[in-house]
C-alpha cells in the first residue's frame, strides 16, 4: 500500500514539472504594455481618407490606430526565447481583448494570441481612502505582481507614470515612462494652429510622439543585451534607457536619434533588414 502511495505521488510530482510552462520560470523576463496611448491612440472623428485607410481599428464603437512600429518590437521581443510579452491597461476586459485581436503580426498571428497575460480593469487594485473625484489613475492602480513575482526582470511601458502599485513593493521602479502622448495627427499640418496638453507644438515633437516604439525597439534590443553581459537586472537596463531617453520631454536628443536613425536606414533602402538575413537593395 506505502508503495503505491509513494508512485502515485511520484507521477503526480513528475507531471507538473511536464506542465511547468517555461514562462513561469523565476528568471524569465517581462516586458509589459500598458495600451491607450502606449501603442494604440484613440483617434475621434477620423477623417474619410483615414477610414478608408485601412489603419484603423473599429472596437466596441471607438476607433484606433497602432503606432509606428509596434508589430515590429512584438516580434524582436519575442525572438527572445525569454521574453514574455503582456499587457495591462484600465479598459474593459471585452474591449481590451478585442482590440489585441485585430491587431496582426506579418505571420497573422494576433497580439491576444502572443501574450503571456492581458490584464484589465476587472484586475486593478482599489485604493482605500481615494477621493471619488480623483484621476482614475489614482483611484485604482496596477498590480505588476499579477503578472510576474520576480519584478527585476520586468518592466512595464505605460504613458501614465503613477497607474502602478506604490508602497514598499515600489513598483513605480519598474515603470518605463513613455511621456504624456499626444493626439493622433495624420501630420503635422493637421496640429497647426491647435493648442493644448495633448497637441505638439512642433514637427520635431509630433515626429518624436509617433515613433516612440520605433526607437524603444532599439533600446530594448540595447538593454537585453546589457543586463546579460553586465550584470544587473533587466528592468535596471531599461530604466537606464528611460532616463537617456527621456520621452516625457518631448524632446529628440542623441539616444533618440541614433535608435530612430538605425530605423530610418532600414526605410531609405526599401525596408532592407540589415540585422537580418535578408537584404534588398
Ligand atoms: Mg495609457
Amino acid at each position: 500500500m506505502n508503495h503505491l502511495i509513494l508512485l502515485v505521488l511520484f507521477i503526480l510530482t513528475s507531471c507538473s514539472q511536464l506542465t511547468r510552462m517555461p514562462s513561469q520560470l523565476q528568471s524569465d523576463k517581462h516586458v509589459v504594455f500598458d495600451i491607450d496611448w502606449t501603442i494604440v491612440a484613440e483617434v475621434k472623428n477620423p477623417s474619410k481618407e483615414l477610414i478608408a485607410s485601412k489603419k484603423l481599428l473599429l472596437v466596441e464603437d471607438h476607433y484606433y490606430i497602432a503606432h509606428n512600429g509596434l508589430q515590429d518590437l512584438i516580434v524582436q521581443i519575442l525572438n527572445k526565447k525569454d521574453v514574455n510579452i503582456s499587457f495591462f491597461s484600465g479598459g474593459k476586459k471585452s474591449r481590451n481583448a478585442e482590440l489585441l485581436s485585430k491587431i496582426k503580426l506579418s505571420d497573422g498571428r494576433s497580439l491576444s494570441e502572443i501574450a503571456y497575460k492581458i490584464l484589465s480593469s476587472e484586475d486593478l487594485v482599489k485604493v482605500e481612502g481615494a477621493l471619488e473625484n480623483a484621476p482614475f489613475a489614482e483611484r485604482y492602480k496596477k498590480n505588476l505582481q499579477l503578472v510576474s513575482k520576480n519584478l527585476d526582470q520586468l518592466i512595464m511601458f505605460d504613458d501614465t507614470i503613477d497607474f502602478v502599485l506604490e508602497g514598499n513593493s515600489s513598483h513605480k521602479n519598474h515603470v518605463f515612462h513613455m511621456g504624456v502622448a499626444f493626439e493622433h495627427f495624420e501630420s503635422f499640418k493637421e496640429a497647426e494652429g491647435l493648442s493644448g496638453k495633448y497637441i505638439p507644438k512642433t514637427y520635431d515633437q509630433w515626429l518624436l510622439n509617433n515613433n516612440r516604439l520605433v526607437i524603444l525597439k532599439g533600446a530594448f534590443l540595447d538593454a537585453y543585451d546589457e543586463s546579460l553581459r553586465d550584470g544587473i537586472s533587466f528592468s535596471e537596463a531599461m530604466k537606464k534607457k528611460e532616463k537617456l531617453l527621456n520621452f516625457q520631454s518631448h524632446e529628440w536628443n542623441i539616444y533618440s536619434e541614433s535608435y530612430f536613425k538605425k530605423k530610418s536606414l532600414k526605410v531609405e533602402y526599401g525596408g532592407a533588414c540589415f540585422d537580418g538575413l535578408k537584404v534588398f537593395f
